[in-house]
């Protein structure tokens, strides 16, 4: 079984050990520099990536985090930890820094406050037997991406903000930042897979199987 680490510095931790363990891997919760030495792979959980940020810093897991990934250690991270495998951010915090690896652009709380959470489905590339469940809470969505990066899943073409706001128009009012449909929600860069929604909250575990199965590459 690969070993893979879940960082449990802050967020929903708990819930990704679950899921991998249902995805066939060994997880283990990493919060110290020394822990991610024997590791296969890595989730970055949902969370606050502004706090994560600062956490990472504080137990000194932030260089050495940032050196792993560039030398090709397998990440997934969801939503915060979406933000935290970004090259570029828009609407960080003035000190808000990443660890980066993952040539795209997210957008932090993309889908507006007024639909803070929603739940939706989202059919994924990589993921088969259907449509995945997602929930989506204070999400980001991913803007641009590099040349090298694979769009996985985007959400449905009938917004599916609107969809949450039950009856509403589609894509009405997603925060002034535009339309919620049709939008970048996951993503893969070789060994760097990411998603802008909790597959981890829904028992649903195809999405850990598609990251165990890229760390077992
Ligand atoms: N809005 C959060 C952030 O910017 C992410 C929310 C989440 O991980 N569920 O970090």
């Amino acid at each position: 079984k690969p070993v893979i680490g879940v960082l449990a510095l802050q967020g929903d931790v708990r819930e990704h050990v679950a899921a991998l363990d249902v995805a066939g891997a060994r997880a283990v919760t990493v919060r110290r520099p020394t822990e991610l030495g024997g590791l296969d792979g890595l989730v970055l959980p949902g969370g606050e990536s502004t706090t994560i940020d600062k956490l990472l810093r504080i137990f000194e897991l932030f260089d050495p985090l940032r050196t792993a990934i560039r030398a090709g250690l397998p990440v997934y991270g969801s939503c915060a930890g979406m933000i935290l495998l970004a090259d570029r951010v828009l609407g960080a915090t003035h000190d808000q820094q990443t660890l980066g690896g993952l040539d795209v652009t997210v957008r932090r709380n993309a889908f507006g406050r007024q639909v803070d959470s929603f739940e939706s489905s989202v059919e994924m590339t990589g993921v088969p037997g259907g449509p995945v469940p997602a929930a989506f809470i204070r999400a980001p969505w991913v803007e641009e991406t590099g040349p090298g990066v694979q769009v996985l899943a985007r959400t449905r073409h009938r917004g599916a903000a609107a969809h949450a706001r039950s009856g509403d128009e589609p894509d009405a009012g997603a925060a002034g930042t535009g339309d919620a449909a049709g939008r970048i929600v996951a993503v893969r860069q070789g060994t760097l897979l990411a998603t802008s929604f909790h597959p981890e909250i829904t028992g649903d575990a195809r999405v850990h199987e598609l990251f165990v199965a890229i760390v077992k590459e």
